[in-house]
């Protein structure tokens, strides 16, 4: 017999296994989780290596957010290990503080500037402009062109293959600029690593009756097998309409995982290289997770354009041509998009938790929409009878 689930849900990343999740507790549906790859976690998984060293198998990935509710809800899956990150990056032969602090421009220029006295050195070189629109204007308006680029150009352009002039503002933005000794990468409220890896808190998740998974598993054959009355879908969008109207662009990243024989690698986390070598930076994992071990792993990122799709272009054109296929997605009833992919947004974890979360609540106010329409429209009530059911689509 064909098997029957209320929601087939594509990806077991953040975005799918948090719906996965709420649908099965919360209202008590069978949800099947799939993903083609052979783990959970999506681009979070992270497991012990041939060393017995927890790795981030796509890169390192560190939590943060100022929400509280998207903290509560996921300290229920897993408790944490507080951890602030600390990215160096190499510029001049000296490692120096990225974000750019007082102390990165004291000891990149040999100066001895206060907190007051750099505002103005910086505001004395930055090119002010109104409303920055590309990542180059961010960067020229907050610190200068000397600043932009040691710090900012080069790194751009091997990380996108494109110049900073050809990307949106808000990917440079993400990198602030202070004035203080502030080191840390984010100053989120939270900022904490799961205590025993992604990987547990997503088993944890995903632990539950009403959830079947089935890894190694692409959408397009789990859909001849199962019957299905709703699809969340969280790979990428333009690959569910088979690339109707063209290709979204995505970067890619190739991984070049090394475990090193001596305890430690680097002095911090990450180190940046934004002009030297073919890779954009180095992590070392176990500033992260507070591992202890003879040996060290490290993580070198080479970005590219081929390969698993890891990161959105914010680009105009790019936005424009995802606009066409979000017009689209809003008009096939019961399949919902959602995550980094599915809705071609420049996300971190917190923010895709957030908008899981939000998709879950419509989704659990149609459900008991639909609910009341049928009991009464039978007249009677649901918790007696369960015939008011949709049919069941077989496939999408
Ligand atoms: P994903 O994790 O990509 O999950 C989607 C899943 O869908 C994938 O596992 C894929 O295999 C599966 N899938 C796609 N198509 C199909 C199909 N047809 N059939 C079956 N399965 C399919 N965020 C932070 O907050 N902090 C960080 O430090 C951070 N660092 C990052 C570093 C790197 C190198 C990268 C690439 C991202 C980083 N992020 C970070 C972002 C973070 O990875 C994402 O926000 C988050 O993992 C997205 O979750 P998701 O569920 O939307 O997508
Ligand atoms: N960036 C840079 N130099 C750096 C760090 C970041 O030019 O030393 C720019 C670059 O364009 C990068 C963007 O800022 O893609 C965002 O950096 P972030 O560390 O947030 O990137 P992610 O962790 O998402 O790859």
């Amino acid at each position: 017999m064909t098997a029957t689930y209320d929601y087939l849900i594509v990806g077991a990343g953040f975005a799918g296994s948090v719906l996965a999740e709420r649908l099965a507790a919360e209202l008590g549906k069978k949800v099947l989780v799939c993903d083609r790859r052979a783990h959970v976690g999506g681009n979070a998984y992270d497991h012990a290596d041939a060393a017995g060293v927890l790795v981030h198998n796509y890169g390192p990935h560190i939590f943060h957010t100022n929400s509280a509710d998207i903290f509560a809800y996921l300290s229920r899956f897993t408790a944490w290990r507080a951890y602030e990150h600390r990215v160096l990056a190499s510029v001049e032969g000296k490692l120096l503080p990225i974000p750019i602090n007082l102390d990165t421009i004291n000891r990149l220029y040999d100066l001895r500037l206060t907190e007051s006295e750099v505002a103005g050195f910086l505001a004395a070189r930055a090119e002010p402009i109104a409303t920055p629109r590309t990542s180059e204007e961010v960067v020229l308006s907050r610190v200068g062109r000397d600043l932009y680029e040691k710090f900012f150009r080069n790194y751009t352009r091997k990380q996108w293959g494109l110049d900073p002039s050809q990307l949106d503002a808000q990917v440079a933005a993400r990198i602030p600029v202070r004035t203080n000794r502030d080191d840390r990468y984010f100053t989120d409220q939270f900022q904490s690593m799961p205590k025993h890896g992604f990987t547990r808190m997503f088993e944890n998740m995903l632990d539950h009756d009403n959830i079947d998974l089935a890894l190694g598993a692409d959408y397009r054959d789990v859909r001849q097998r199962v019957k299905f009355r709703h699809l969340i879908y969280s790979g990428p969008i333009d690959e569910y309409f088979d690339f109707r109207f063209g290709r979204l662009p995505y970067r890619s990243l190739h991984f070049e995982h090394k475990t090193v024989d001596r305890e430690w690698f680097q002095p911090v986390a990450v180190v940046n290289y934004p002009n030297e070598f073919k890779y954009t930076r180095v992590t070392e994992f176990k500033h992260l997770t507070g591992q202890q071990h003879a040996q060290t792993s490290v993580v070198y990122e080479y970005p590219r354009a081929e390969g698993d799709a890891y990161y959105p272009i914010p680009q105009p054109a790019n936005a424009a041509l995802y606009a066409q296929y979000r017009e689209l997605a809003q008009s096939v009833p019961n399949v919902h998009f959602v995550g980094r992919l599915g809705t071609y947004r420049y996300y971190n974890m917190d923010q895709v938790v957030g908008q899981a979360l939000t998709l879950y609540k419509k989704l659990a106010g149609a459900e008991s929409k639909n609910r009341e329409g049928s009991d009464a429209a039978l007249g009677r009530s649901r918790v007696h009878d369960q015939s008011g059911r949709q049919p069941l689509l077989q496939s999408i």
